[in-house]
């Protein structure tokens, strides 16, 4: 049943159409693209184009609107307001932005606590500030099924703790971390929360206001949506508290030779020309997101990805990151990592590749989880809402065959 709905969706991406028998398992890296958000971004450019915000003419007003539009709909995505949605290039941005603006309210001293599974997107930006203001990085650490020990949170946070940021969901093993435990201990100790929201978007539904979130990053080619547009979203109190981080046209009200007056929330943060039609396709994935069961989308995923640990867990060799056989798995995202004794992650993906198969080989810009995990490359799987039933069985055939053929 769910992969007959996963078939109708299909025939909505026009790359299927190109290439009818990819087997796409790369939905961590990036998504495939709905006809709808070509649609909608091409349509900009057709007849909305014009820089925004700056005109008095038709055209630029009708960009301008497109654009605020496009930040009401992302804003109603994800329960928060317009003026707390802050347009960034993607994740990494959203993260580079936060760590730069929230690092100039830092002293020496003072922590920030992240975790041992971190995408470099929310380790390298911290380190930076670390070394530029003298500030400690704490770790959450990882139990060896991929699951954070968050007993240790307790000991972690203290009085020199300004910030906690964590992904919601990693993009390696999977694991749905339960962040909401995250941001309660965090809130009592008046520590504020930063999610790493990129992979969690494209698979549930967030409220930043149900989820009391201080900041949430994602990317939108992530949800199916164009390449060079992300979102920060932040609270009116902290965005209206923080200083801005670059520097430009846009974000001021008003500039003399000695100085400049920062523009409101969140204009203050988008300096320069934004990626206008990015956003417009941006809101478009959301719509989409939103009208093809966002959470149901989501549970189908992971329901693929169980599926492929239980028809690939008895190969001989093969290694399932952040899975202990024997021990049930936690909540999990349809991610599923895989390292073949013998067999280098690369020679595994360029195997499945001439089966039309699309992995990620390498150590998925989280060194310090391969590391802890004792592996120096893996496989990634990761499913997205067009993937079938089928293809995990097909998939599950060739890492067979693989492993009678490679080693
Ligand atoms: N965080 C996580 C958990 C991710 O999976 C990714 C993308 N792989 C990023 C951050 C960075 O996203 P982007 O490259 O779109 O900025």
């Amino acid at each position: 049943e769910n992969s007959k709905f996963a078939k109708a969706l299909k025939a909505e991406f026009p790359i299927f159409h190109a290439y009818p028998d990819l087997i796409y398992t790369d939905n961590g890296a990036t998504t495939q693209k709905p006809a709808r958000v070509l649609v909608a971004e091409q349509d900009f450019y057709t007849r909305s184009c014009a820089n925004v915000h700056r005109a008095i003419y038709t055209l630029g007003e009708e960009a301008t609107s497109r654009y605020e539009e496009a930040r009401k709909t992302i804003a109603e995505f994800i329960g928060a307001k317009p003026e707390e949605c802050i347009f960034t290039r993607g994740t990494t941005e959203a993260i580079n932005l936060l760590a730069h603006s929230f690092g100039e309210t830092l002293s020496a001293g003072d922590e920030i606590i992240l975790t041992e599974m971190e995408h470099h997107a929310n380790i390298v930006p911290w380190q930076q500030l670390a070394s530029r203001r003298g500030i400690k990085l704490r770790y959450i650490p990882i139990y060896d099924d991929g699951i954070l020990n968050l007993d240790i949170l307790p000991q972690l946070l203290n009085r020199r703790t300004k910030l906690i940021a964590v992904t919601m969901i990693s993009n390696v093993l999977g694991t749905r971390n339960h962040v909401e435990h995250i941001i309660a201990q965090a809130h009592s100790a008046g520590v504020p929360v930063l999610l790493d929201a990129a992979q969690a978007i494209p698979v549930e539904p967030i409220n930043v206001k149900e989820l009391d979130a201080d900041f949430v990053a994602f990317s939108g080619h992530k949800m199916y949506g164009p390449f060079g547009i992300g979102l920060l979203y932040g609270t009116r109190k902290w965005l209206e508290a923080l200083p801005p981080f670059m520097g430009g046209g846009d974000m001021i009200s008003e500039v003399g030779l000695e100085g400049f007056t920062p523009n409101e929330v969140p204009y203050k943060f988008e300096a320069g020309t934004p990626p206008i039609a990015q956003a417009v396709g941006m809101a478009e994935a959301a719509r989409w997101l939103s009208s093809i069961g966002h959470q149901a989308a989501g549970n189908y995923e992971s329901e693929l990805g169980q599926l492929l640990i239980d028809e690939i867990s008895l190969i001989p060799g093969l290694r399932i990151l952040g899975a202990q056989p024997g021990f049930p798995l936690g909540p999990r995202a349809g991610i599923v990592s895989v390292t073949l004794e013998g067999v280098h992650a690369h020679d595994l993906a360029a195997y499945l590749n001439r089966h039309k198969i699309t992995v990620r080989a390498g150590h998925h810009c989280a060194h310090p989880l391969a590391q802890r995990l004792g592996v120096v490359s893996s496989a990634r799987f990761s499913f997205g809402a067009y993937n079938t039933r089928e293809e995990v069985f097909t998939i599950a055939e060739i890492l067979q065959k693989a492993h009678k053929e490679l080693l």
